[in-house]
C-alpha cells in the first residue's frame, strides 16, 4: 500500500485536520472530496456526478475546464508567471484593453484585484479621494466581500460578526418589489430608488457623501431585480449631488444575466464598475475596478492610493483574455438568453404544479426562485435567518436535488439558479425536472 497516495478518504482527513472552511464552525465540516470537472458537471470519487447549477460561486461562467482557458493559463505560464505590477505585461495590458472595450459608456482604466471584496475597498476609497467626502450609501440585502471595508458595506447578517465596522456606511432600502420592505404597494417610494436615497441625504447631508454603491441585480441576498427607472433615478440623484455612482456586478457582470454587463439591460452606466468572478470564471484569483473617463482624467494628475502584490497577476489576466475570447467566439451571451428562456419557461411549468413556488425572478441565468408557505400573504417559506444560511425545509430541497444529481443552493427562502454559461438545453430541462420531483419537499411543508 502506497500510503502516500492521495486517496478520498485521506483528502477528507487532512481537509478535515488542517484546512478552515469559509463561514463555518470547523467541528460541523465535512467537505466532500472533489476528483474532476468538465463543462456543466463535477465528479466526486465515487463517480457521482453533479449538474453544477451554482456554477460553484457563480464564478465558473464558462464551466469547468474550458480548454481555451486552461490552454491560456500554461501558456501565460510558460511565457511569464509573474511581474510585479510596476511593469506593462502583455496579458494585463491586453485584458485591460478589452474591459474598456466591453463595458459601457466611457468606462475605460482599471485596477485588477484578487478578488470582488479587494476591488470594492479600492472603489470606495478611491471615491472618498475623488469626491473629499467621507460617507458611503449601500444597501441592506447586499454582499459585497468579505475583508474589513467589503464587510462594512454588505449588508447580509455575515456583516454583524465584524462590527463595530460599517464607520461613514449609511443604508438604503432594496427595491424588492414583491417585499417591498416597508410594504408599499408596487411601484413604491422606496423601489422607485431616487426619491428614497434622496430623503437619506437629506438627513446625511449630500455634501459629505462620496459614493452609492449597490449591486445592478442583488445576488446572494435573494436574486433582485431593480424595477425599469430605477437604475436611472438613482443615477440621476448621484449627478444632481456629485455623488460617485458604483456598480458592483461580481456576480452579475460579464454574461451572468445575458448582457455582458447587467446594468446594460437599463442603459445606464456607473461611474464605476466592480467585477470579478465571470470576468476569468475563476480560474485564477481577479476582480477588477473599471473607472469612468472623468475618474481615469482625476488618476492622470493625482495619486492612486493603493495596491497589491497581485494586481494583475499574469496568469489572471491571462486566463481572463481567454475567457473573453472564449465568450465571444461561442456566442455565449446567445447562449446565455436562449437557455434563460428555457429554464423560465420550465419554472413557469413548475409553479402550476408547486404551491411553494411564490416568485421566479430572472434574465439570462441569474434565476431565483422564491419558495413561500402561503402564495397569498406571501410569507416565506421560512424566516429570515441571520447567519443567511438555509433552514429547513429549504435545505431539504438542496439535499434532494443533490442526491439526484443537481448541485444548487440556497439563501434564507429563494433558490438560486446560476448554471454555468455552457450549459446546454437537455441539461436545463434534467434540473428541471429534477425541481419538479424536490419541490413537493417545499410544498408538503407549505401545507401545512
Ligand atoms: N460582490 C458581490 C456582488 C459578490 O457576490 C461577491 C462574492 O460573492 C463579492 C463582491 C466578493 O467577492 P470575492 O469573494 O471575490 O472577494
Amino acid at each position: 500500500v502506497d500510503t502516500n497516495e492521495w486517496t478520498a478518504d485521506r483528502i477528507r482527513a487532512a481537509d478535515r485536520e488542517y484546512v478552515i472552511h469559509s463561514w463555518s464552525t470547523q467541528g460541523s465540516v465535512n467537505a466532500a472530496p472533489i476528483a474532476g470537472g468538465e463543462g456543466s458537471w463535477f465528479w466526486d470519487y465515487d463517480g457521482n456526478r453533479y449538474l453544477d447549477f451554482q456554477s460553484q460561486l457563480v464564478n465558473m461562467n464558462l464551466g469547468h475546464q474550458h480548454p481555451r482557458i486552461v490552454e491560456a493559463i500554461k501558456e501565460q505560464a510558460d511565457r511569464m508567471c509573474y511581474i510585479g505590477p510596476n511593469y506593462a505585461e502583455r496579458s494585463r495590458a491586453e485584458l485591460a484593453e478589452l474591459i474598456a472595450g466591453l463595458t459601457p459608456g466611457d468606462l475605460k482604466m482599471t485596477f485588477f484585484t484578487t478578488g470582488g471584496a479587494a476591488a470594492n475597498e479600492n472603489a470606495v476609497r478611491l471615491a472618498r479621494h475623488v469626491t473629499g467626502r467621507h460617507k458611503i450609501v449601500a444597501r441592506y440585502r447586499s454582499y459585497h466581500g468579505a475583508t474589513a471595508g467589503a464587510m462594512a458595506l454588505t449588508g447580509d447578517p455575515r456583516r454583524w460578526a465584524a462590527e463595530p465596522s460599517s464607520f461613514g456606511v449609511v443604508r438604503m432600502f432594496d427595491p424588492y418589489t414583491y417585499r417591498c420592505p416597508v410594504g408599499h404597494p408596487d411601484p413604491c417610494p422606496v423601489c422607485s430608488g431616487g426619491p428614497h436615497l434622496e430623503e437619506i441625504l437629506q438627513y446625511e447631508n449630500p455634501d459629505t457623501v462620496a459614493a452609492v454603491v449597490l449591486e445592478t441585480v442583488t445576488g446572494t441576498n435573494g436574486l433582485i431585480y431593480p424595477p425599469e427607472g430605477y437604475l436611472r433615478s438613482i443615477r440621476e440623484v448621484c449627478d444632481k449631488y456629485g455623488i460617485i455612482l458604483i456598480f458592483d456586478e461580481v456576480m452579475a457582470g460579464f454574461g451572468r444575466t445575458g448582457e455582458w454587463f447587467a446594468c446594460n439591460h437599463w442603459d445606464v452606466t456607473p461611474d464605476i464598475l466592480i467585477t470579478a468572478k465571470g470576468l476569468n470564471s475563476g480560474y485564477v484569483p481577479l476582480g477588477a475596478m473599471v473607472v469612468n473617463q472623468r475618474i481615469s482624467d482625476w488618476l492622470m494628475v493625482n495619486k492612486f492610493w493603493g495596491g497589491l502584490t497581485y494586481a494583475g497577476h499574469p496568469l489572471a489576466c491571462a486566463s481572463g483574455v481567454a475567457s473573453i475570447k472564449a465568450m465571444q467566439d461561442e456566442n455565449i451571451l446567445a447562449n446565455t438568453r436562449e437557455m434563460g428562456e428555457r429554464l423560465g419557461l420550465g419554472l413557469d411549468r413548475l409553479a402550476d404544479r408547486h404551491v411553494s413556488i411564490g416568485d421566479i425572478r430572472g434574465r439570462g441565468l441569474f434565476y431565483g426562485l422564491e419558495l413561500v408557505s402561503d402564495r397569498g400573504t406571501r410569507e416565506p417559506l421560512v424566516p429570515f435567518n441571520a447567519t443567511g444560511a438555509a433552514a429547513a425545509p429549504m435545505t431539504a430541497v438542496v439535499a434532494a436535488a443533490k442526491k439526484q444529481g443537481l448541485y444548487l443552493s440556497a439563501n434564507n427562502n429563494v433558490l438560486r439558479l446560476t448554471p454555468p454559461l455552457v450549459i446546454t438545453g437537455e441539461e436545463i430541462d434534467f434540473a428541471v425536472d429534477v425541481l419538479d420531483k424536490v419541490l413537493t419537499l417545499a410544498d408538503e411543508a407549505a401545507e401545512q
